[in-house]
């Protein structure tokens, strides 16, 4: 088996090194110190192509392959860890898991802002009493009107202040206890409401 890495992946390794070196490491030791989210890199890492990687060209990404985007996370995350977490739940909780399972409609509408990273995706599982146990979660979501009403709360979303676009799990069926009865819902950042910042050890861009 061949291990070595093809051009075009050497090619993107290099081109994100060489930015992580010049646009991160210098700032990455005041951005963890001030609890800096470094919003404005994001844009920039948009403009090389790196907020959708993976992404097929037609949604809007670079077209790489996934072992371009774990190359790019390495890179990123060698840097500032912070940063490579941010790209890694965007790309990897949010936007591939809509392009994978979504419907024709929430691709074409969701999945292009997400790979140009004109906006930042969360990924919103975990409550205070469902964590490991992800099914066990108590936010409900019922029919109103043509839509839904989402009630409960979350906690420790990653990206949860800065995004454009939340992956958000609640209980449909209250019924059907477990996974089973909890679905997925795509919701833009102005039906949510963030209520605090959490005091984390790390990972504090
Ligand atoms: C930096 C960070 C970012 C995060 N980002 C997100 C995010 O973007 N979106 C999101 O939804 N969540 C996020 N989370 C939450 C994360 O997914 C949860 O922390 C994780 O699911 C574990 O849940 P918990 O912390 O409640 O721990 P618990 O589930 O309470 O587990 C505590 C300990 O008990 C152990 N344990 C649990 N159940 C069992 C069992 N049945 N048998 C044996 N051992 C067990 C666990 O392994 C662990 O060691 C984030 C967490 C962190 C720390």
């Amino acid at each position: 088996m061949d291990f070595e890495l093809a051009p075009e992946q050497k090619e993107i390794q290099a081109l994100t090194r060489d930015f992580v070196r010049a646009e991160v490491e210098p700032h990455a030791a005041t951005w963890d110190r001030e609890h800096h989210f470094p919003r404005e890199l994001f844009a920039k890492l948009a403009e090389l192509g790196l907020m959708g990687v993976c992404v097929p060209e037609e949604y809007g990404g670079a077209g790489a392959d996934f072992v371009s985007y774990v190359l790019v996370l390495e890179e990123l995350s060698r840097g500032d860890a912070g940063v490579g977490v941010t790209v890694a739940v965007h790309t990897s909780a949010v936007t591939l898991p809509l392009l994978r399972f979504g419907t024709d409609e929430q691709r074409a509408r969701f999945v292009p802002p997400l790979a140009r990273g004109e906006h930042l995706g969360a990924f919103a599982l975990t409550e205070a009493e469902a964590g490991s146990d992800a099914g066990a979660l108590r936010t409900k979501a019922k029919p109103d009107g043509d839509g839904w009403r989402i009630t409960g709360a979350k906690q420790w979303i990653t990206n949860g202040r800065h995004a454009g676009t939340f992956l958000l799990f609640a209980r449909t069926d209250p019924e059907t206890p477990g996974a089973k009865g909890v679905s997925a819902f795509v919701l833009d950042a102005d039906h949510v409401r963030v209520t605090r910042d959490e005091e984390k050890l790390g990972l504090n861009s």
